[in-house]
């Protein structure tokens, strides 16, 4: 289930207007270009979603990036290159922040052909892109049905199997039910040990069978039912969230849904793994603030604190 899970993931592309490619010159946003709005389904890449639940790792992620306060700290890329996309400053008074890929910060344009992207104009056009075309409680639904209804059969696919390993224990327990009233009625002698040794291959039959089950009743009662109302409050919520003024707290919500930017040339790719905003879904039960998949207890009890103390941005 979980190499199936983490095979899809889902992409979301935006193209910009390219033009004024001069360091610092900032387009006004109603020249920014956004086209191909639907966020695109790709089942094989198995590989990417790798990399990006590397990369949540903690443990795995470089060190400049897990305290970094930036937005998008850790999750830009170069498109061209595919080496990081690095936070850099300039200008004097006012000061001014953007992002460039680390080759062309080391060897100029020689290195590849990617662009310098203004910090809060990525940042915002990652969460536009986010709130309108991803936390949107329709296209989340269609975004996760496979996944969905994936797991929905796996959810019947336990029910039958726990249904037919309490049938198996039963079946194992009239077995030995018989046996001992042939003992008792003098039919079988209880010092054969075939007959010992059929009576304890039933027992643990019996046994295995019942554990086993407990097991799958036991997944099959923490299986959450996600339904329409949950999705929408759970995109609801983020989007609040994603709205509001905290560093720390934002970045935690957008980087739960976007675990990867790629800055081209001419358009800008964001990624992220459906398995993770499904998780991420399941574990919240539809209510974002109250758990993330994929943050350790730590986060979860800042996150609690954060939301209580923070004024709503929207
Ligand atoms: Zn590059």
């Amino acid at each position: 289930m979980h190499q199936v899970l983490t095979r899809t993931t889902y992409i979301g592309r935006l193209r910009f207007n390219v033009s004024g490619k001069r360091k610092g010159v900032e387009k006004a946003p109603e020249d920014i270009i956004d086209v191909a709005v639907q966020p695109i389904i790709e089942e094989d890449e198995f590989n990417a979603v790798q990399d990006l639940l590397k990369s949540r790792s903690p443990q795995l992620r470089a060190p400049r990036s897990v305290n970094s306060p930036t937005l998008l700290g850790g999750v830009v890329f170069c498109e061209d290159c595919g080496g990081d996309m690095t936070l850099r400053t300039s200008g004097k008074g006012k000061q001014y922040r953007y992002y460039t890929c680390c080759q062309t910060a080391r060897q100029g344009h020689r290195g590849c052909r990617s662009r310098t992207m203004p910090m809060e104009k990525l940042n915002d056009l990652v969460v536009n892109h986010v709130d309108l075309r991803l936390l949107n409680p329709a296209r989340l639904e269609e975004l996760l049905s496979g996944l969905l209804r994936r797991r929905a059969e796996q959810v019947d696919r336990e029910k039958d199997r726990a249904g037919d390993l309490r049938r198996q224990a039963a079946d194992a327990e009239g077995k030995l039910t018989r046996l001992y009233e042939a003992i008792e009625n003098g039919l079988a002698d209880l010092a054969d040990s075939n007959l010992k040794g059929r009576i304890a291959e039933l027992k643990r039959i019996r046994d295995a069978a019942n554990a086993d089950a407990e097991r799958a009743e036991h997944r099959d009662s923490q299986a959450i039912e996600i339904t329409q109302e949950a999705v929408a409050r759970f995109a609801e919520g983020v989007r609040q969230r994603l709205r509001a003024q905290d560093g720390s707290f934002r970045r935690h919500h957008l980087q739960t849904l976007v675990q990867r930017v790629e800055v081209g040339a001419d358009r800008i790719l964001i990624k992220g793994s459906k398995a993770t905003l499904l998780q991420t879904l399941v574990a919240s039960r539809g209510n974002p603030s109250v758990h993330t998949a994929g943050h350790d207890v730590r986060s979860f009890v800042l996150g609690r604190r954060l939301i209580s103390a923070q004024p709503q941005a929207h």
